[in-house]
């Protein structure tokens, strides 16, 4: 057992109560050794380690989720630091070049490469198994471009760290994967979620909340070529530049947090990190991921009712004075179909009403009723928002109403899933001078920060 463990099995907890619909501030009242915040490094001039919270009762899914032992999937490490993040697919060809000496390997064996740069050049699929590269010829299922010393890649006109590796589907089409060590990733992904003018200590939080949500992935999609997206699907990341534009603040902030990652277990039983979900503009309240993502185990960092103020005054905090949005049901009804198949049942958008159905925190929609032909479909209101467009329906925090044709939204509170940190509420509590342990620990409840490697 490390010197580490002991202390951390040392610590000790404190219960902290928590009430359902006044969770506004957290209250600190855990105990934990110094030896234990000392060796919490990282979120510069801090040293306080975010409090487990042990009286908040474990779901069944939370316990019989195994616990972490060596080799197990949830504890990252080793070449699970690599992420695998698809840029581009469904296409026939890409245009890729590399500034300096390269390799090409095709199924892990080197098949062409340069000690000079390599032009822009297309890779295209030329039949089963058959690649072209420029005027090379290549053969096999995977082909790498590996940029050789300081020498960088270029895809689709955007500079990239790590690698490049193109897999195509049974229909030809390629996929190309950027293969990239975490900490590069997340410099490339700070500022391309969360502006870079907001305050120091909410870029520090998001480059730890990007960080786990990577390693998250990681860890859940080993069966499949890639484990995240370059897009919101995932988190939006834009290779390099995401890490030197604006001073190279992402860069920076993403070096000061390195290895640093949020993980929640019960008290007494090791910790291990979780999906950490955050966005723009909560509303007022955060909401439980059992509302959103009912698949994801509810820990309690996730589980929301969280009750922020830090986001108001911004932008997408309160919208009750903007007019109210119409949109046309027929407009939206073949994604709410493909959403929810039992839509189909109800007759059409003309005869179907749309109506709220339950609510949680503020007022924040659970679920939307469809009801049409003497039938009613019940669907998640995340879903219902999804399908409807969600830069239409910013928010579930938002009164629903149908006046036939349209659905009505009006009142809105926020912008995003409201899952986990809020982005505005952390600038808020940056530039009031909060670090982004307190940040952090306001957000996600209970969660335990760890530096999970130098
Ligand atoms: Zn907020």
């Amino acid at each position: 057992m490390t010197a580490r463990r002991l202390i951390r099995r040392a610590a000790l907890f404190v219960a902290r109560r928590r009430r359902p619909l006044s969770l506004c501030g957290v209250g600190l009242t855990a105990v934990l050794l110094g030896a234990w915040a000392v060796l919490l490094v990282g979120c510069p001039g801090q040293s306080e380690p975010l409090t487990p919270t042990p009286d908040v009762r474990p779901t069944r899914q939370t316990r019989n989720t195994p616990p972490p032992t060596p080799g197990d999937p949830w504890q990252p490490a080793g070449d699970n630091l690599l992420m695998r993040v698809r840029l581009v697919s469904g296409t026939d060809r890409l245009t890729v070049a590399v500034n300096g000496p390269y390799r090409v390997l095709v199924d892990d064996r080197e098949r062409a490469g340069s000690s000079d740069p390599m032009p822009e050049v297309t890779l295209a699929m030329a039949g089963a198994g058959r690649w072209t590269l420029g005027g090379t010829e290549l053969t096999g299922r995977r082909v790498e471009i590996l940029p050789l010393r300081a020498s960088t890649l270029r895809l689709g006109g955007r500079l990239y760290p790590g690698f490049l590796r193109v897999v195509a589907d049974a229909s030809a089409q390629l996929a190309g994967i950027n293969v990239v060590h975490v900490e590069d990733y997340v410099a490339g992904v700070v500022t391309s979620e969360m502006p870079s003018r907001f305050g120091r200590s909410a870029l520090e939080a998001q480059a730890i909340v990007a960080r786990t949500y990577a390693l998250f992935e990681r860890m859940t999609h080993r069966a499949q070529e890639w484990d995240l997206e370059d897009s919101e699907n995932s988190q939006v990341y834009r290779g390099l530049i995401g890490a030197t534009e604006a001073g190279g603040i992402g860069a920076t902030v993403t070096r000061q947090t390195r290895g640093l990652v949020l993980e929640w277990g019960l008290p007494g039983e090791p910790t291990r990190i979780f999906p950490t979900f955050y966005h723009s503009t909560c509303g007022g309240w955060t909401v439980s991921v059992r509302f959103v993502k009912p698949k994801i185990a509810p820990v309690p960092p996730l589980e929301g009712g969280v009750k922020c103020d830090w986001c108001s005054g911004t932008k997408y905090r309160d919208r009750a004075a903007d007019a109210p949005v119409r949109v046309l049901k027929s407009e939206f009804w073949p994604r709410l179909l493909k959403a929810e198949p039992a839509v189909a049942a109800l007759g059409g958008p003309a005869a179907t009403r749309v109506a709220p159905g339950q609510a949680s925190y503020g007022g924040r929609l659970v679920t939307v009723l469809m009801t049409g032909g003497g039938r009613t479909v019940t669907m998640r209101a995340d879903d219902f928002r999804r399908a409807v467009g969600a830069r239409v329906m910013l928010s579930t925090l938002v009164r629903l109403s149908d006046d036939g044709r349209n659905i009505v939204l009006s009142d809105g509170h926020g912008w995003g899933h409201g899952m986990g940190l809020c982005q505005a509420g952390a600038d808020g509590m940056a530039r009031a001078g909060s670090s982004c342990r307190d940040i952090l620990r306001f957000y996600y409840p209970g969660a335990v920060l760890k530096k999970l490697y130098d």
